[in-house]
């Protein structure tokens, strides 16, 4: 059972219970004014308010003529206005204002009528092939989309592509949003070289800091890579004191039980507080999760440390069912996480063992809905044989024989 915001000694919790503890220590980081092109991503922390009604004037929606409808035919062209412009000149009976799109209606017009449905006489002036024109036809009333002083996004609003847009119009150049977390990565052992190197006898290079790094990036949080720790308790603390000044640091590989896997010990002896090790799921048994005030910040959001699995696949998916969720609270995003949907398996599947499984998988849909089928996959080291999926697909924590056709629970990947 779980214990108020940490894990009782040697006891392994659910998946569930590990995600309740980490939001309990994932508050949203404080806000910061951001130039809005480094916004896309974040969340508003306060309601933004129009600058400007929209649109600013009664509107042409098409390039034409700016009329009186009642009028009569055929009508004298009194000037040409371009978006940009002010028209200078009231239309009267009897006359028309040349419009483009975007453009001011002038005075006395009610309607406009789309060039297309007009003709030109010898004389100069136009006339209407409309049969009947309607008052405030083609026209966009001034405020008709908002209205000076009014909240057009609320705080807690996601920015995607479309809200940068609606925060230009309204003049908001800095926003106020959840600053985005930033996130130290250090990858451990003594066996790694970096990804410029060719191993040796032994060794491997460190795939894991490049995957960590861009799955940081991936869920909006700034990366922040610092290389590889030997397994070394000197090595792993400078890198770990240098790890804790960022909002979060990840750690892979050394969580482990093998006689160099140093990681829990050196964080506890820096005083990171043990918040839960080890969480019934596969892979990814021994992720390790804690916390550490920031030396600098007394009062401010603590550091979150995650240690993740050294093997590539249990580590990436300790990060997707752990750390994204982490980096969502911090950022202020309601909806946090992979989110489940559900699907057809292709084919028999015997699943084994006592923990929750996410395996690799493929996910498509049919005529009948979404279908899924895991990868030909070598385990826990195998990254070759996971680049095929698209998906993890859900296992409970029983032995049991699955039919094609049953319904699994998956989640898509980012
Ligand atoms: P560990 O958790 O440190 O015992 O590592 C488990 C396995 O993952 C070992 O086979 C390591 O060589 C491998 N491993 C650890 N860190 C990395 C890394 N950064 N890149 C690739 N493989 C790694
Ligand atoms: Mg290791």
């Amino acid at each position: 059972m779980l214990r108020g915001r940490t894990a009782a000694a040697n006891e392994m919790i659910t998946l569930d219970e590990a995600l309740t503890l980490i939001r309990q220590h994932s508050r949203p980081l404080p806000p910061a004014r951001t130039a809005l092109d480094e916004c896309l991503g974040l969340v508003l922390a306060e309601d933004v308010t129009s600058d400007v009604d929209s649109p600013p004037h009664d509107k042409a929606m098409v390039d034409g003529y700016a009329v009186i409808a009642a009028d009569g035919q055929p009508r004298t062209v009194i000037e040409e206005v371009t978006a940009g412009k002010v028209p200078s000149r009231k239309v009267t009976p009897g006359t028309a204002t040349r419009i483009m799109t975007g453009a001011p209606v002038p005075e006395g017009a009610d309607a406009v009528v789309m060039v297309e449905r007009t003709e030109t006489l010898a004389d100069g002036t136009v006339r209407l092939l409309e049969p009947t024109v309607t008052p405030t036809q083609n026209i966009m009333h001034r405020a008709t989309s908002m209205r000076r002083g009014d909240v057009v996004l609320g705080r807690g609003t996601e920015v995607r592509p479309i809200e940068a847009g609606l925060l230009a119009e309204v003049g908001c150049a800095r926003p106020t949003v959840v600053r985005r977390p930033t996130v130290a990565v250090v990858a451990t052992g003594d066996e790694l070289v970096p990804l410029d190197q060719t191993p040796g006898a032994g060794q491997l290079r460190n795939s894991n800091g490049p995957l960590v790094v861009a799955a940081v990036r991936c869920a909006g949080a700034v990366p922040i890579d610092l290389g590889i720790a030997t397994d070394d308790p000197d090595d792993l603390e400078e890198k770990i004191i240098a790890g804790l000044a960022s909002d979060v640091l990840l750690l892979s590989g050394g969580v482990s039980a093998g006689v160099l896997d140093l990681v829990p010990g050196v964080l506890e002896r820096l005083g990171v507080e043990k918040v839960f090790h080890k969480v019934q799921i596969k892979p990814g048994k021994p992720v390790w999760f804690g916390v550490k005030k920031k030396a600098a910040d007394g009062d401010g959001p603590p550091t979150l440390v995650f240690g993740l699995p050294g093997n590539p696949v249990s580590g990436w998916v300790c990060f997707e069912l752990l750390v994204r969720p982490a980096i969502g609270a911090l950022s202020g995003r309601g909806a946090i996480g992979l989110t489940a949907v559900t699907a057809r398996l292709a084919g028999e599947h015997h699943h084994r063992g006592g923990r929750l499984t996410f395996r690799p998988a493929v996910l498509w849909q049919d005529e009948e809905g979404s279908v899924v089928e895991p990868v030909a996959w070598q385990g826990s080291a195998d990254l070759a044989g996971l680049v095929s999926a698209n998906s993890l697909v859900q296992f409970p924590p029983v032995d049991r024989k699955y039919k094609a056709g049953e319904e699994v629970r998956v989640l898509p990947l980012r």
